[in-house]
C-alpha cells in the first residue's frame, strides 16, 4: 500500500520537501533502534476551518521525558519543538484529519550501539489518517505469545524506535491469526496494553485500566480518558488486570492516539459483554470525539488551533 504523505517535513533544522528529508543507511538509529518517537493528531475543526491539534505540549513534554530516560539531550527545547511543529502544519496546510510523527534519532554514523556518544537530531513529518483500527466494527484481539518488553529491559515509557519490534512482532501474529490487534501481558503475567494502545475494561460499572507499572507507554489518551471517566462519574480504578478479567468483563476499549476510542468485541474467542458497544464505552467515545473536533468547550485547553 503507498504512503500518503505531505509535501513537507521538517529535517535538519529546515522545513524542506519529505521527498528530499533523507538519512544515509549507516544512521546509528536504523542500525540499532536509537530513536524516540511520537504520534500526535490534528483533526479537522467542527467547522471544517483549522486544525486542533490534540495536547501537543504534552506530547513534548513526554517526548523529552522520553530523552530524559535514555539521557540523551536534544538541540531543541520543548517551545521550539512546539514551534516548529505549528510552522509545519501552517506549511502542509492539511484539509483533512492528520497525523503527525516527530522522531528524535542517533543521527551519527558510527559502529557502535554506544548511546553515551549518540548524537541526536530531530525531525518531523505528517500524513492523513482515518481510521487506524475501525472504531465501529468491534476488535477482535488475541493475547499475544509475545511478551511486553520491561522496564529494566527496554522501558515501554519511553516510545524508543527499538522496542516497537515487540508492537511488531504481536502485531503480525495476531494479523496471520485474522485478528485486529494483540494485546501483550507483562512478564508477571498481568495484562500491558495493545501493540500500540492501551487497554481499558469496564467491570461492575468502573473504568479499570493497567497501572503505569505494567511495563505500558503512559498514554496520553489514556490520561484524558481517564480525567473524561472522572468527570462523568464514572469510578476509575489503575490497577494490575488478570488476562482472564478480560474475557468477563462487561466491556472493553483501546485508546491511543492512532486508535482512538476503539471498542473491543472479542479477547481469545471469548465475546466481551453482550457484543455490543457498551454504554460507558460508548459515552467515552462520544465525549472523546466532541472534545477533539472543538465541540466542548470545558476541554478546549487541550486543542492548539491552527488556520
Ligand atoms: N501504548 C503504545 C505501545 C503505543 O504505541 C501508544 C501510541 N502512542 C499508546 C499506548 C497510546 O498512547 P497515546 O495515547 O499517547 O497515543
Amino acid at each position: 500500500m503507498k504512503q500518503q504523505y505531505f509535501p513537507y517535513a521538517f529535517f535538519q533544522g529546515k522545513l524542506i520537501p519529505v521527498k528530499e528529508a533523507k538519512v544515509s543507511i549507516m544512521t546509528n538509529a536504523l542500525q540499532y533502534g536509537t530513536g524516540l518517537f511520537g504520534g500526535i493528531r490534528g483533526y479537522l475543526a467542527e467547522d471544517g476551518k483549522g486544525i486542533n491539534i490534540f495536547r501537543l505540549s504534552d506530547h513534548y513534554q513526554r517526548f523529552l521525558q522520553s530523552m530524559l530516560i535514555i539521557d540523551r539531550k536534544l538541540k531543541y527545547s520543548h517551545q521550539e519543538l512546539v514551534s516548529i511543529t505549528l510552522a509545519l502544519v501552517k506549511k502542509n496546510q492539511p484539509k483533512t484529519d492528520c497525523y503527525l510523527r516527530p522522531i528524535a534519532y542517533a543521527a551519527n554514523l558510527g559502529i557502535s550501539p554506544d548511546l553515551s556518544v549518540a548524537d541526536f537530531d530531530f525531525a518531523i513529518y505528517m500524513i492523513p489518517l482515518g481510521e487506524y483500527l475501525s472504531l465501529d466494527k468491534g476488535l477482535k484481539l488475541m493475547v499475544s505469545s509475545w511478551v511486553r518488553i520491561s522496564d529494566n529491559m527496554i522501558p515501554a515509557r519511553a516510545k524508543i524506535t527499538g522496542g516497537y519490534i515487540n508492537s511488531a512482532l504481536a502485531k503480525a501474529e495476531a494479523a496471520r491469526g485474522g485478528y485486529d490487534d494483540a494485546l501483550m501481558l507483562t512478564s508477571s503475567g498481568h495484562v500491558a496494553e495493545g501493540s500500540a494502545a492501551n487497554l481499558f475494561i469496564v467491570r461492575n460499572g468502573a473504568l479499570i485500566t493497567s497501572e503505569k507499572t505494567a511495563d505500558v507507554l503512559e498514554g496520553i489518551t489514556r490520561r484524558s480518558i481517564i480525567k473524561l471517566a472522572e468527570d462523568l462519574g464514572i469510578p476509575v480504578e489503575e490497577r494490575a488486570i488478570d488476562r482472564t478479567e478480560i474475557y468477563v468483563a462487561d466491556e472493553a476499549f483501546l485508546s491511543g492516539t492512532g486508535v482512538q476510542v476503539a471498542w473491543i468485541r472479542e479477547v481469545d474467542g471469548r465475546v466481551i459483554g453482550d457484543g455490543k458497544l457498551g454504554p460507558i464505552s460508548e459515552k467515552i467515545k462520544q465525549k472523546f470525539f466532541d472534545i477533539v473536533r472543538g465541540r466542548e468547550k470545558k476541554y478546549s485547553g487541550w486543542l492548539t488551533k491552527i488556520y
